[in-house]
């Protein structure tokens, strides 16, 4: 980028307020105007109406978040340099959690001061996500630092086409550095094997954010099976059944997975293999769920521990009331489907639904299902996916556990 003084974008009055409480968004309707003629993700200074210097931030012409902030520092200079040490500080605290495992997220976005910007890693591989104009203009510098940081040779982008349009990106997926992955990724998650497909997968693969909560089903899992003869999971909204696995490696003794996905079916299975475990233990069903916790009802079918974890039902505020519906819909029904003792994990990954709300909606479900439950805790996603708390927009997964009394 040229050396000129850097352009420079003037906020309506009272418009700096959420500057000052350090969220990193400013949305169009904030500006007043733009002095000069900034490129997208070019750096601009950001001002209060009455001058006073806000943050530097990257520039998107097109988006309704004209700008998001890079630093609210104004010695600061948005360079390389500077780049590789905000991503240096983003991955000192992902080896600081000392996660037992080979996949992790390293950079979050606006949560790691590096707004649209995600980094996962399988083993060797890195797949990143430019998501923003302001990461996307620094992309070279972006992955250089990347490679020399992490000592990972291959590169790859799944830029997720959805964010980008809203930036005026085009889409954009492929080898930056290094090579394509030829063939899937195993990666090994506290002991246990999952098989990622980093070129065709949801995200950039794998569902990193519920590493903490395999975790825990893993660990009621293990629990159950001491105090009964046979723990059978409910795994809905399965994907490559990273939760069945986790609970059959742990010692569950069947679990059913559905998915609406074949493919991603085809990987659960593959994934049961890779662990030793007995295809007959780790069923699977191409079926949407909700047609499917009616067909289990109506077979008499009953589960130790359910996972429920749909897709993003609220994409937006607009759909909540929709969703909602939704929400019950599955919950009341799995809840007719768990033993006494049994355990339902239930998520939403809606942004737009908050952690109250969901827990509503659940205590509605079981209110109707006139069951006796009992939240024994709240879910997350992992700490590799750190929330800032400007910006509550980050948090997204949010979960329940609950024990039927
Ligand atoms: N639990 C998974 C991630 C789930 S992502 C994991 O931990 O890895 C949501 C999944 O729901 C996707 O795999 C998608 O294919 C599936 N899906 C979406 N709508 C569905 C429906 N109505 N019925 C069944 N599966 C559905």
């Amino acid at each position: 980028m040229s050396t000129r003084e850097p352009p420079e974008l003037r906020l309506k009055p009272g418009k700096e307020r959420s500057l000052e409480r350090r969220h990193p968004w400013i949305y169009a309707s904030a500006v007043a105007r733009v002095a000069g003629t900034p490129a997208a993700g070019e750096t601009v200074c950001v001002r209060a109406a009455d001058g006073r210097f806000l943050a530097w931030a990257g520039f998107s012409p097109q988006s309704l978040i004209r700008a998001r902030v890079w630093s609210f520092e104004q010695s600061d200079r948005v360079d390389a340099d500077w780049l590789a040490a905000r991503l240096q500080r983003a991955l000192a605290r992902r080896e600081r959690l000392r996660l037992r495992t080979d996949a992790m997220r390293l950079v979050f976005g606006e949560s790691d001061g590096l707004p649209g910007l995600v980094v996962d890693r399988y083993r060797d591989l890195l797949v990143v996500q430019f998501l923003s104009a302001a990461v996307e203009a620094w992309r070279g510098p972006i992955v250089d630092a990347l490679v020399r940081l992490t000592g990972c040779d291959d590169v790859y982008e799944r830029s997720d086409a959805q964010f980008r349009r809203r930036e005026a990106l085009p889409p954009a997926t492929g080898a930056l550095h290094g090579s394509a992955p030829r063939a899937p990724v195993d990666i090994v998650e506290d002991g246990v094997r999952y098989r990622v497909d980093a070129l065709a997968g949801h995200k950039t693969g794998f569902y990193l954010d519920q590493r903490d909560n395999r975790l825990r089903v893993a660990r009621e899992a293990a629990r159950l099976a001491t105090e009964r003869d046979r723990v059978r999971v409910l795994n809905c909204f399965a994907y490559t059944g990273g939760f069945a696995i986790a609970a059959l490696a742990a010692g569950a003794s069947h679990a059913l997975s559905i998915d609406s996905s074949a493919d991603a079916l085809a990987l659960a299975a593959r994934n049961a293999t890779l662990n030793g475990i007995a295809a007959s233990a780790a069923e699977t069903w191409a079926s949407d769920v909700f047609d499917a916790l009616r067909s289990l009802r109506d077979a008499g079918r009953r589960f130790e521990l359910i996972v429920l974890d749909p897709p993003k039902f609220a994409p937006a505020a607009a759909h909540v009331q929709r969703a909602a519906r939704a929400y019950k819909e599955i919950n009341l029904k799995a809840l007719g489907l768990l033993e006494p003792g049994g355990l339902l994990f239930t998520f939403s990954c809606s942004g737009a639904i908050g952690i109250e709300l969901f827990q509503k909606i659940v205590a509605g479900a079981v209110i109707d299902s006139g069951a006796d439950m009992l939240l024994l805790a709240r879910l997350g996603a992992g700490e590799d996916h750190p929330m800032s708390m400007a910006h509550p927009e980050g948090e997204y997964l949010k979960g329940l556990l609950l024990e039927r009394a």
